[in-house]
C-alpha cells in the first residue's frame, strides 16, 4: 500500500495510529462547492512517454477520467487525495498477453486479484476463451471485472479449457467459422484470433490452426488481428513467420525453447522480414519464454519489442521468475532498457494497438483516470529469467497502488463507491 497524506478526516476524527490514512476534505459534506476533483494523486513523477513528460506533477480526476496535470493542485481542490511522494506515476499499465479466465480456461486468474501486484489496468486475454466458452468470459469476467478488459478469441473453439492437452491436436476444434462469428459479434472487446504454434500443441497439424486463425479474421470482417505464440515450431519457423500479415502479433519473441528465433546466435531472417513488413512483437515472458541471453542477442540485433507483456497465468506466477508486469519491465531495465521506452511499452505501444478507447495509455487531459502508482527501488536486486539465470539490475519497478477510472484498488475508497 502507499503512503497517503493523512489530511482532515471527516471533521476531526483521530489518526490510525501509524496507520497511511487518506484524508477526505470535509468541504464535499458541508454546504461549500464539491472539490474539482474526487481524486489527486499528489507529489509523484509523473512519466508519461505519449507526450514526452518526465517530472513531478499532482494529477487531479474528475468524473473518471484525467483532469488536470499540474505542478500542483490545491489541496482543498481534492476530495480524495494520494500522496505519490518519491513513486512514479504512469498511466495505467497495460498488458497485452495475460490469462485471466478462470472458471472456464484452466489456468486463468482473476484480473482484479492481480492488481497488487501488477499495477495493471488493462489486461488482454490471450486466447483464454474460444467460440463455445466466449460468452461465459463475457458474462463472468468481463462484467464483474473492475480491470479493463479486451480478449483475442483461441481459434479452438474450446480455448485454454483443455489445459495442459493442447486446444488444436484436434485440428476440427480450429473452426473458422466459429470463430470469425464471435470476433464480429464483439468488436468492443475483441482484437482478433489468437494460436499456439508450438510442436507439442498443434502436433501433426503444423501451421494449419495459424492459417485458420487468419481466415477467421478475415472471414470476420473486422481489422481483426492475429496473435500468434511460438515455442517449439513445429517444422520450419520460417514458414511460419511468413504467414503473419502486417499488424499481427508474434509473441514468446526471447523464448530458448527448442527451434526458435534465435539459432547459432544469428536471428532467423525471417523474423527481421517480418518486423519490416509490420508485423508486432509482444514479449509475452510466461513460465518459459524469456531467456536473457536471446533476449539480449534478438534485440542486438534488431528484433526489438513493441510490447512488453507478462504472460501470466497460474503455472507462470508459481515460477521464481516472478511474471508481474513490474517485474517484467525491471527485467528490461535490468537489459539497459531506458525507463521511458519500457513504460512506453507497457502503456502508449499497447494501447494504440487495442485502438479502442480514446486516450488510453496515456496521461493526457480528457484519458481514462486509469493511474499506476509504482515504486522504482534502487538495487542491486537479482531477477531471474525462465530459466532461472539471474541478472543483476540497478533497480526495480514494484507495484504500488493502481487507480482505475478514478476509483483506486483498496483505500481511499470513494463516496458513493461507484464504478465505471
Ligand atoms: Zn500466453
Amino acid at each position: 500500500m502507499p503512503d497517503v497524506s493523512r489530511r482532515r478526516f471527516l471533521t476531526g476524527s483521530s489518526a490510525l495510529a501509524g496507520a497511511a490514512v487518506i484524508g477526505v476534505n470535509g468541504a464535499a459534506f458541508g454546504a461549500l462547492a464539491p472539490p474539482a476533483f474526487d481524486l489527486v494523486i499528489r507529489g509523484g513523477e509523473v512519466i508519461d512517454p505519449s507526450q514526452g513528460l518526465r517530472g513531478i506533477r499532482d494529477v487531479g480526476i474528475r468524473f473518471g477520467q484525467i483532469a488536470a496535470v499540474e505542478p500542483s493542485i490545491d489541496p482543498s481542490q481534492a476530495k480524495l487525495a494520494i500522496d505519490a511522494k518519491g513513486k512514479l506515476v504512469t498511466s495505467g499499465l497495460v498488458d497485452m498477453h495475460t490469462h485471466i479466465y478462470p472458471y472456464g480456461s484452466a489456468i486463468g486468474i482473476p484480473p482484479d486479484e492481480l492488481v497488487p501486484f501488477s499495477a495493471t489496468t488493462t489486461y488482454v486475454s490471450a486466447g483464454d476463451a474460444g467460440a463455445n466458452n466466449f460468452a461465459g468470459f463475457k458474462r463472468e469476467i468481463v462484467a464483474h471485472s473492475r480491470s479493463r478488459v479486451f480478449a483475442f478469441v483461441n481459434i479452438s473453439s474450446i480455448g485454454l479449457a483443455g489445459f495442459p492437452v493442447g486446444e488444436t491436436l484436434n485440428i476440427d476444434y480450429a473452426d473458422v467459422e466459429a470463430a470469425a462469428r464471435t470476433i464480429a459479434e464483439n468488436p468492443d472487446l475483441v482484437l482478433g484470433s489468437k494460436v499456439r504454434e508450438t510442436l507439442s500443441l498443434v502436433g501433426a497439424n503444423g501451421i494449419e490452426p495459424l492459417k485458420r486463425a487468419v481466415q477467421a479474421v478475415e472471414r470476420s470482417g473486422t481489422k481483426g488481428r492475429v496473435m500468434c505464440h511460438i515455442g517449439d515450431a513445429p517444422g520450419d519457423l520460417s514458414a511460419l513467420v511468413d504467414t503473419l500479415r502486417p499488424g499481427d502479433i508474434l509473441t514468446h519473441p526471447y523464448s530458448a525453447l527448442g527451434n526458435n528465433t534465435v539459432q547459432n546466435g544469428k536471428v532467423l531472417p525471417a523474423l527481421l522480414e517480418a518486423k519490416k513488413r509490420g508485423v508486432l512483437i509482444d514479449v509475452g515472458h510466461g513460465a518459459g519464454s524469456f531467456n536473457y541471453d536471446i533476449a539480449e542477442q534478438a534485440i542486438q540485433q534488431g528484433l526489438t519489442f513493441d510490447t512488453i507483456s507478462s504472460d501470466i497465468h497460474v503455472v507462470a506466477g508459481n515460477t521464481p521468475s516472478r511474471p508481474y508486469l513490474p517485474w517484467v519491465l525491471s527485467k528490461f531495465l535490468a537489459l539497459g532498457i531506458p525507463l521511458e521506452q519500457v513504460i512506453a511499452a507497457a502503456t502508449i505501444k499497447p494501447a494504440s494497438i487495442i485502438n479502442r478507447v480514446p486516450k488510453l495509455g496515456t496521461l493526457q487531459v480528457g484519458a481514462p483516470g486509469d493511474v499506476s502508482i509504482l515504486e522504482l527501488v534502487e538495487g542491486p536486486v537479482e531477477l531471474l529469467d525462465t530459466a532461472n539465470k539471474p541478472r543483476t539490475g540497478k533497480a526495480y519497478l514494484q507495484a504500488v497502488q493502481t487507480v482505475r477510472g478514478g476509483v483506486p484498488f483498496g483505500r481511499p475508497y470513494n463516496l458513493p463507491f461507484s464504478v465505471n
